[in-house]
């Protein structure tokens, strides 16, 4: 009889495998809008051998095929990984790697991207941006729901922007809701507050299925960082409903991008091979958590 821990196992490598051969890009000369270089950006990835499946080199190629032109590593508290990344990257000619960290806090999740070193996480929202700020980054609201508002009470006024786009909103009736209120309570600050898609990817499908539009100057690190600062991107969501700023939203909305460069509006399969891989993960870790609760029960007996 097959075993459940074979199905689950079996569920995580076709959800990965097919994550992998769904949506891939082909490679495109660089897009301009409004005399800026408009760029395919997921500013929120995370990589082996954190929480991520793949290794840096590997997202990197994954990234390149998704057609995106930068994407930042925010592994949870280190950064070695991301600049692993970076210089894979660099030393092929791909994607624009930001080395970045997800400060996962008990109240707050903070997405720094363009810093050097790990922040620790373990003080209020308002003084983790400030060293993200002191060493040259920005700071992201990740996934901020209401439970997570507190947190950034203070904080939303030094933010740089907001997760207005992100998984969760597909499976938590709180999500869209609440990352839209909390990025139109960010942008009516009267500041620049940037609007941002990402994919928060682990494994299997999705990276860069949530995505950020980010309009800039030339495709480098400092560049995009300024451009984060500025507040200049645009997020479709999977309605094809366009978030952030309004004057390039609408440059988009009247000279669209092709569509060979939009795998954002997420494909029935790799949905479903992205339902396969976590189905597979889930059943991974319960299997196991069940394992060793009997092995704890079994060696008290003994
Ligand atoms: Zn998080
Ligand atoms: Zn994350």
């Amino acid at each position: 009889m097959i075993s459940s821990r074979a199905v689950s196992g079996v569920l995580l490598g076709l959800g990965g495998l097919a994550g992998t051969l769904l949506d891939g890009v082909p490679p495109r000369p660089p897009l301009y809008r409004g005399g800026l270089q408009v760029l395919a950006a997921d500013f929120h990835v995370h990589s082996f051998s954190a929480d991520g499946a793949l290794p840096p080199w590997e997202l990197v190629l994954e990234a390149r095929r998704r057609g995106l032109d930068a994407f930042a590593i925010t592994n949870h508290a280190q950064v070695w990984a991301a600049k692993l990344g970076r210089w894979f990257s660099r030393r092929i000619g791909g994607p624009t790697v930001l080395v970045g960290e997800e400060i996962t806090s008990w109240d707050y999740h903070l997405i720094a991207v363009g810093i050097e070193a790990s922040v620790p996480w373990n003080q209020p929202a308002t003084e983790a941006i400030e060293e993200v700020h002191r060493q040259g980054g920005v700071a992201i609201a990740a996934h901020p729901v209401a439970i997570s508002w507190p947190a950034f009470e203070e904080a939303i006024d030094t933010l740089d922007g907001s997760e207005v786009l992100h998984p969760l909103v597909h499976v938590s009736p709180g999500g869209r809701p609440g990352l839209s209120a909390f990025y139109e309570r960010g942008r009516s600050r009267g500041r620049p507050f940037a609007a941002v898609g990402s994919s928060d990817y682990h494994f299997g499908a999705g990276l860069g299925a949530s995505r950020t539009y980010v309009f800039v100057r030339e495709n480098r690190p400092a560049s995009i960082l300024e451009s984060l600062r500025a507040g200049r991107t645009v997020v479709f969501d999977e309605e094809g409903v366009a978030h952030g700023d309004p004057a390039l939203a609408a440059l988009l909305e009247s000279d669209p991008l092709p569509a060979e460069s939009r795998p954002d509006r997420a494909t029935v399969p790799s949905r479903a091979a992205g339902i396969c891989g976590w189905l597979g993960l889930a059943g991974l870790v319960l299997l196991r958590s069940t394992r060793s609760r009997r092995g704890v029960a079994s060696s008290a007996v003994r």
